[in-house]
This record gives structure tokens, sequence and C-alpha cells, in this order.
């Protein structure tokens, strides 16, 4: 057994969602989040035995509205689709084909998508067609992991793009920022998987846009609109991380040969372990806690609490947190701020501007 898997403990390897994948963009800096994902544990099963479920999971109002909008956009073949990209992209044809993956039965998706894609890049005739409902694969630390996206890949003229149709409100053609943030981060798991097919198949990567085109209804109605969302940054930090987590064993180098995250389940699959040993296994590898964590992350909640509890600055957000500069205390930066904490070789500035700062704010109080 590999180190890998004796982390995890008996429980099967938890497949990546394209979710999953897309937050190892969110918080690339985690040496937690990085090596549960590599060892394939399940982060989610793990919060809940710990007593940290995380907040997230959509409603089931939200999940039907989604699936409204989502059939909406997709149905005659995508004609709404097709109305919408004519006017994102200027698309001079007036008939765009339709395949949807799905027809052959899901055993055969990923390897009729294969084909599919296979015999677009090869011909290249110039036809226009959306694919719904391909199956992808990433290799994720040694394990392959199938995305089952709910876009559309688009293919016109030899160039490929993924659609991502969330149901988010565009009010007055602006969403909120971090929505959109996460759907970019999603969004580029789907291209980096449609690259490396792509790659697999001998075909050039770069055929894949790195624009993607997102729909979304626009102010309160169910009227689709799309917009264009360059997903360069988060591929970069995407590949980046899925390098890191092949280059585990660095990560490794200096835990406990005996640490695990095993749950210790009993014959049905309950675990076993108490959650305070669990606890204590979990604080052994450095976290990178960020309050963006709380969308992204099925261990949120527990991070959070060990945050608070260390007085991390960490709960305070990334940029708060640099501009701290190695900070990584409240009462550190309280007692830098009120003088009571004499700053240590390299933190004067820090420290001049914390007490200008504390006076700005008595001032203001006063
Ligand atoms: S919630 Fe915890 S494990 Fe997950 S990314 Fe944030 S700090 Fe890392």
């Amino acid at each position: 057994m590999n180190r890998l898997e004796e982390l995890r403990g008996p429980m099967p390897s938890h497949p990546h969602d394209a979710r999953a994948i897309a937050a190892l963009a969110a918080n690339p800096g985690c040496a937690r989040r990085a090596l549960m994902d590599a060892a394939g544990v399940d982060k989610d099963r793990v919060a809940r035995h710990l007593g940290f479920p995380a907040p997230f999971g959509q409603s089931q109002f939200a999940i039907t509205r989604g699936n409204v909008f989502e059939a909406l956009v997709k149905e005659n073949g995508c004609a709404e689709l097709l109305r919408l990209l004519r006017e994102l992209l200027g698309l001079p044809i007036a008939q765009v084909g339709y395949q949807d993956v799905e027809s052959v039965g899901s055993h055969l998706r990923h390897s009729h998508t294969r084909a599919l894609i296979d015999r677009a890049a090869r011909e290249d005739d110039g036809t226009a067609v959306f694919y719904d409902h391909p199956l992808f694969s990433l290799e994720i630390a040694g394990h392959t992991s199938y995305l089952e996206p709910d876009v559309v890949a688009f293919q016109i003229g030899g160039r490929f793009r993924i659609v991502e149709i969330k149901s988010f409100g565009l009010i007055d053609g602006q969403a909120e920022p971090e929505k959109v943030a996460a759907a970019a981060r999603q969004a580029a798991v789907y291209v980096l998987a449609l690259r490396t097919l792509m790659a697999d198949l001998g075909h050039d990567p770069e055929r894949v846009s790195h624009d993607v085109v997102l729909v979304c209804p626009e102010n309160f109605a169910n009227r689709p609109a799309a917009a264009l969302v360059d997903v360069r940054k988060q591929l970069a930090v995407l590949k980046r991380q899925l390098a890191r987590m092949t280059r585990v064993d660095r990560l490794l180098e200096g835990l406990p040969r005996d640490l695990t995250f095993d749950l210790v389940p009993d014959p049905d699959g309950v675990p076993t372990r108490p959650a305070d040993e669990l606890a204590g296994a979990l604080r052994q590898v450095p976290a990178r806690y960020a309050p963006d964590c709380l969308s992204t992350c099925d261990m949120c909640m527990f991070c959070r609490d060990e945050a608070r509890c260390d007085g991390s600055t960490d709960l305070l957000g990334r940029q708060i947190r640099d501009q701290l500069g190695g900070v990584s205390r409240m009462t550190e930066a309280l007692g830098l701020a009120e003088g009571t904490l004499e700053p240590a070789e390299g933190q004067e500035e820090i420290a001049r501007l914390l007490r200008l700062a504390d006076r700005l704010r008595e001032e203001a109080l006063n």
C-alpha cells in the first residue's frame, strides 16, 4: 500500500468533480487540501464526522431553477444558444449541428465524446456543432476523474469552446464577481480536460479556446444572455496545482510515518474513529485558511474554527493577511499596533503602519 492509500484508509478513492478540481485553483497554497485530494479522501465525509459539515449545497429551489434555465438554453437543439453565439461571436452561419453524446448510453459517453471530438478535429470542414452532455476525464494525482459538465462544447471552423450555463443573474450586464470567478474556475477545468483530450488524440490543444462562453439569465427574467470570459489565469493556477499534487511526496516529507486520515469505518461504512483523534491528525498538515474557502472547500468550517482558535490573521482574508506581511496572529498585530510588542527584525515598517492605523482609529472614535 502506498503512503497516500495509507492516508485515506480502506475507503475507496473519492472521485473529484469539476467543482472540487476548480477549488484547487481557489486556494493553491493549502497543503492540507492538496494532500487530502491527492489521497482521494472524501473531505465532505471527514468534515461531517468532525462535526463541521460545509454550509454549501444548493437548495432544491435553486437546483430546479438551474435545471429549468439550462433546459431552456438547450431546447430545440440549442436554438437559443445559437442565437446568443451569433450575437456574441458574430457567427456567419445560419445552422449548427447538434449531437447529444448521451444518446449512446451513459456507459459509452466517454468513448463517444472522444470519437466525436476526434472526428471534428480531424475533418475540420468548417461546420459548426454543439456537443451536449459530453463526458471528459482528467488525471488527478494518478486517479482518473470523470467530468460531467452541464455545458456544451461547441466547435466551429476547427476551434472548440466551452459553454458554461449558470442560473445566477446578470443585472444590467453585471453579475456578482465571486460567482463569475467560481464559474470561470469551473470552466477552466473543462478547458483543461478538453485540451488534454485533444493532445491525447494528437491534435493541437490550443484549438480549445481560453475564452469560455458564460450564459446566465438576464435582469430577473429567464431570458438568457451570454458573455465571453477569459480563463487563462485560472488555467495556469490549475495546471500548477495539479503538477504540485503529482509531486505530493514533498508534502508528505516531514509528516509522521503513522499519520492517517482513516475514518476507521465499521462493516456498514459508518466512521468509528474518535473525532478528536482525526482532528489531531489533520492539524499536523498545515492549512491556509482564507474566507474564500467558505464557498469552495468541504473542510471550511473545521479550518475556520482552527484559524479562530489560533487567532490567525488568515481569517481577515488574503489581501489583509498579505498586507500584514508575515504577522500571522491577531494578538501580534494588536501588540504591534498598541506598542505593547516590540517589532522583530524586518517588522519595523508594518509596526509603524499598524500604529498609524491604530492612532487614526482612536482619532475617528473620539
Ligand atoms: S478549507 Fe481548509 S483544507 Fe480547504 S482549502 Fe481552506 S484551508 Fe485548505
